[in-house]
């Protein structure tokens, strides 16, 4: 593993990103640019874990076809260096094998995530083997999750029905013989506490969450006893605001003296992202011109980032260095629309200061790139400032 780390630590450390840690997370160019990074960002543990072991993978078995379920995490160029390196993903745009070829002893690495118990158990059933990079938090929901079917307790999801973990964590509700809600939405969770407090239109209720329950699923009965758990990167107050929302509901409906029957919650949000959006907080407290947000378009926690920016300040999502096309153009996610879009004009002009943070699975190779790219902007080298390589 120390082989295996040490080349992961190639491809993705940034002797610029430990500079600026070391200096108190700030640099600066005077009287033209000001960058302040958050004292949180960036690979995870997990994420961390799951690239080693992708890459031990590698290692054990240099001459064996190595498949992968889909992205590792998701970040485009981690998921491109796990190409480069002959691992054959089984789903996605770039898919490059079908599930149904794979054979016995075949070497799979499920990612990040997890996967569904579905999935686990078709390729068990092959005979694959695994190398299992699941998350050890994602894993501690599933736990909840488990418990509460076998409580006959059903479990809303405060996560996306879409997103490959929270999948992996409804399918766990099911296989234990219990069943699943997944709400995304404030709205989506009104309308349920509705749902509970008055009843309503069944069929409407199911149409409304299509894809996003349990199989036999019918709110008349399985919203009777409730237990909450969410996707572990959700946005904290939001979660918080899902289970306060029900549990009122609940209060409601049977009294605060029966609550104990009909409602429980357990806060599954990962460290990781609680630290990231902590430290974003702290740093949105300080003034600033605007905010970059580096991650993968379809990280969860990384959109979150951008959420909170957004509320405060002008913030732009990238993927990388390059959506910083010029001084007068920047090309950034806008998530509200899920495409990439164009800003002008987007870097005031003048002595400004630029805060940057990065989701969990953008590598400080990445977050370097922008640092750089940004300095470039304004006609500084980083390499003089600092006189690194
Ligand atoms: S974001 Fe959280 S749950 Fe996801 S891999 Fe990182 S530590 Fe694990």
């Amino acid at each position: 593993m120390e082989a295996v780390q040490a080349q992961v630590l190639s491809h993705y450390r940034s002797e610029l990103v430990e500079r600026i840690r070391a200096n108190g997370h700030v640099l600066s160019a005077d009287g033209l640019l000001t960058v302040k990074l958050a004292k949180e960002f960036g690979f995870c543990y997990g994420v961390e874990r799951a690239i080693d072991l992708a890459y031990a993978a590698r290692k054990v078995f240099p001459d064996r076809p190595i498949y992968i379920l889909g992205e590792i995490i998701h970040n485009p160029e981690v998921n491109d260096q796990i190409r480069a390196m002959g691992i054959k993903f089984l789903s996605g745009k770039e898919k490059d094998a079908d599930i149904d070829d794979l054979k016995k002893d075949d070497v799979v690495i499920i990612p990040a995530f997890g996967t569904e118990v579905a999935m686990r158990t078709k390729l068990q059933e092959k005979g694959c083997q695994f190398v299992d990079t699941t998350c050890g938090d994602v894993m501690s929901v599933w736990k909840r999750v488990r418990q509460y079917s076998k409580d006959k307790v059903t479990s809303i999801i405060h996560g996306k029905a879409w997103h490959e973990e929270t999948k992996a964590t409804s399918s766990q509700t099911t296989s234990g013989g219990g069943h699943h809600l997944v709400v995304f939405t404030l709205g989506e969770t009104d309308y349920v506490c509705n749902y509970i407090l008055n009843g309503g239109n069944k069929s409407e209720f199911l149409n409304k969450f299509k894809g996003a329950h349990s199989e036999g699923f019918d709110p008349d009965i399985h919203l009777q006893a409730i237990g909450v758990a969410n996707q572990t990167t959700m946005l904290r107050g939001e979660t918080e605001e899902v289970q306060r929302r029900l549990k009122t509901a609940m209060i409601q409906k049977y009294g605060a003296g029966e609550i104990e029957k009909h409602f429980r919650f357990f806060d599954t949000i990962c460290g990781a992202t609680q630290d990231r959006q902590d430290a974003l907080e702290k740093l949105l407290r300080e003034p600033m011109d605007l905010l970059l947000v580096i991650g993968g378009y379809n990280s969860s926690n990384t959109s979150h980032l951008a959420e909170m920016g957004e509320a405060k300040l002008p913030t732009y999502f990238i993927k990388n260095a390059a959506k910083m096309v010029s001084e007068k153009l920047i090309v950034h996610y806008d998530q509200h629309k899920a495409e990439e879009v164009e800003t002008s004009d987007w870097l005031p002009l003048g002595r400004i200061t630029v805060g940057i943070t990065a989701g969990a699975s953008c590598p400080n190779n990445l977050i370097e790139d922008t640092i750089r790219r940004l300095f470039e902007l304004r006609g500084v080298s980083v390499r003089e400032l600092l006189d690194i390589k």
